[in-house]
């Protein structure tokens, strides 16, 4: 069901992502039990994340955003492999604020002042990080000015998240438009008045408009030239070798003291939920990996 489509004006130099995420962050808010607060900040970054990761030329790549504000919600991490399937959490999901004097969630007041970073491995020795101060904490705001100050590509950026009475996820998506060389200042108004009068993201998904004619109302005037479509979803990839491995770098002294233990170890994947666990043979095989890791 969520899909994202890529195109480009073919008279100007304008590329825009657009995608559908509702199902995504649905499946993030019964995960992650978010009220909509949460769900609507979770929701946007994990819009975004799935978008970034699109872009990235490595096909193993993987981007990881965070946003780490002093607002109630508390730090969000969502992680997106190169197709576009993301991940994600945020440290209080049952934060919870009044609603903005324009009916909206007030996304911004629960991140708050702080940063954006964005960490792209590409399959290099370091992966590629920048970080930004938030503008607004809004998400979509705070991510134009990352690329702006971090990228120098001038950009777009809308998401939103849309919550039913019943706190479900009703609708979900974001696009992202960028500039690249040789944009001309008469594309960069027709571009911007282009996305004043489409209005809000999920306004339009809302009235029933498809990511195709969303693209059309951005690109209003210009020659646009799809270039390809393909599903997203929530995806994690943990697993019982991945928490295996992680266990046994806390050390022999921190396994031996599990090993200990007359209850198994559980451990919880923050990004699904998922709970692995670790009786004490388990913990003292593992403890004979980290001794022979160790000489
Ligand atoms: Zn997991």
């Amino acid at each position: 069901m969520d899909r994202r489509i890529r195109a480009i004006a073919a008279d100007a130099a304008i590329q825009i992502t657009a995608v559908e995420t509702t199902g995504l962050v649905e499946r993030a808010r019964n995960i992650h039990k978010t009220l909509p607060l949460a769900t609507a900040a979770l929701g946007r970054t994990l819009t975004i994340t799935s978008v970034m990761g699109s872009q990235l030329k490595a096909d193993d790549g993987s981007v990881t955003v965070q946003v780490r504000g002093d607002g109630p919600l508390g730090t969000i991490v969502c992680v997106s492999d190169a197709e576009g399937y993301v991940r994600g959490y945020l440290q209080n999901p049952a934060a919870d604020l009044p609603l903005r004097p324009d009916g909206k969630l007030n996304v911004g007041a629960g991140v708050g002042a702080g940063t954006l970073s964005v960490i792209k491995d590409v399959g290099m020795k370091d992966p590629i990080t920048g970080t930004i101060a938030l503008y607004n904490g809004e998400i979509a705001e705070d991510v134009t000015r990352y690329f702006a100050e971090s990228e120098q590509i001038p950009s777009a950026c809308a998401l939103g998240v849309l919550v039913n009475t019943d706190q479900s996820v009703r609708q979900a998506g974001g696009y992202l438009v960028q500039l690249m060389p040789g944009a001309r200042e008469s594309d960069i108004d027709r571009l911007e008045q282009n996305i004043a009068a489409a209005g809000a993201m999920t306004t339009m998904l809302d009235k029933g408009m498809g990511l195709e004619d969303i693209v059309r109302a951005v690109l209003d005037g210009f020659d646009v030239l799809f270039l390809d479509e393909a599903g997203i979803g929530y995806r994690c990839n943990c697993s019982a070798a991945k928490v295996e491995r992680a266990l046994v770098s806390l050390g022999e002294e921190e396994l031996a003291a599990m090993a200990a233990q007359d209850k198994p170890t559980e451990v919880t994947c923050q990004f699904c939920d998922r709970v692995y666990s670790f009786d004490s043979a388990q913990l003292s095989a593992l403890l004979e990996r980290a001794k022979k890791k160790e000489k």
